[in-house]
């Protein structure tokens, strides 16, 4: 009761922001609808930003190295967060952050959870699905949901922790169905935790960080709809290679645009908009179990100082609504929220 009271409360006051239309909608490509033990007995810490990545020295073992630097934060360069510590807690201060910033999101993680998040905030959340070829979910329970419409989009995929691409042969009947089903797909091609392979994903290799590693799959799905979560950081020359040899690619700025150094985003992000990929760059924020990340996320564009208002618009809205092939009326909802709220009311 207590908190539907709250988000009440917060509907009301974010009801007369946006009633003033003094929030513009965000699109956040890059959302997790997760339990909130996902890295561990919460409560876990997070740097927004991490200052700088820690040495593991060669005698700790990998497991010790990514519990002290995800959960102790001794290299914060900016604000540190804890995690949310229970289920319910985390999806309702994610969901004020999103009621907060006017946020639309493209939320992935276990099919349960994504689908207990969706009813809480059926406007909001579009369904997606954290997704491995290793997990043994075939591609016609795939095709169920998404005839159902219990989900939207194939992914995140994270096939790069298992040691698999886009384009492994393993891979082939669920990009078959995304391209015949006509359903975006979002593939992580770039960072995971620092020293990750030594604490679990034993497949994982930086090799697989290049975007390059998609383009077979690209050339043999030409109609599939794909968006590269995390933009392929650090290996930006094979990322501007793939976004210029197939038009058809985004990218999305998930973890790079709050855990990452400040200086070292935003010269990866002008790289993309000097090399004019400006509408095909995607706000998300890989908002994991710290609902303030989407926030610092948000304001990482926000105050660019090489952005130009249009493109700061592009980026966190009308690159993703075109990705997403939304309609008129559904961005009109989106920029008017309250209409939607007051037509409820009656
Ligand atoms: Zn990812």
């Amino acid at each position: 009761m207590k908190s539907f009271l709250l988000s009440l409360t917060c509907m009301i006051i974010t009801g007369n922001l946006l009633a003033q239309n003094k929030v513009l909608p965000v699109i956040d490509m890059h959302l997790h609808a997760l339990p909130a033990d996902f890295d561990g007995p919460p409560p876990i810490g997070m740097c927004a930003p991490f200052e700088h990545w820690s040495v593991r020295d060669a005698k700790q073992s990998g497991q010790e190295y990514y519990v002290n630097t995800l959960t102790k934060n001794l290299f914060c360069g900016g604000q540190h967060f804890l995690s949310a510590t229970t289920d319910d807690s985390l999806l309702h201060e994610t969901l004020k952050v999103m009621q907060q910033y006017n946020v639309y999101g493209v939320a992935s993680g276990p099919f349960q959870v994504v689908q207990k998040w969706r009813q809480a905030a059926p406007d909001r959340i579009l369904p997606g699905i954290m997704f491995s070829p290793t997990m043994e979910i075939s591609p016609e329970q795939l095709r169920k949901w998404f005839s159902s419409d219990s989900l939207k989009v194939l992914g995140e995929i994270t096939g790069q922790y298992d040691g698999i691409t886009l384009s492994d042969s393993i891979m082939e009947p669920y990009l078959t169905l995304a391209e015949q089903m006509d359903v975006p797909i979002s593939v992580h091609v770039g960072p995971g935790p620092p020293g990750i392979a030594y604490a679990g994903a034993g497949k994982y290799r930086a090799r697989h960080h290049s975007a390059l590693v998609l383009e077979e799959a690209l050339i043999k799905h030409p109609k599939l709809r794909i968006i590269v979560a995390h933009a392929g950081w650090p290996m930006i020359d094979d990322m501007l290679a793939v976004l210029y040899a197939h038009p058809q690619v985004y990218v999305d700025l998930g973890i790079i645009c709050y855990g990452f150094p400040k200086k070292e985003f935003y010269a990866y992000l002008q790289r993309m908009i000097d090399a004019g990929f400006g509408k095909r760059i995607c706000f998300g924020s890989d908002q994991m179990i710290w609902p303030q990340t989407i926030r610092v996320g948000i304001e990482s564009i926000m105050s660019a100082p090489f952005l130009t208002e249009p493109q700061k618009r592009d980026i966190l809205y009308n690159n993703a609504a075109k990705f997403l092939r939304l309609t008129s009326e559904e961005m009109f909802l989106h920029r008017y929220p309250f209409k939607k709220l007051k037509e409820r009311a009656l």
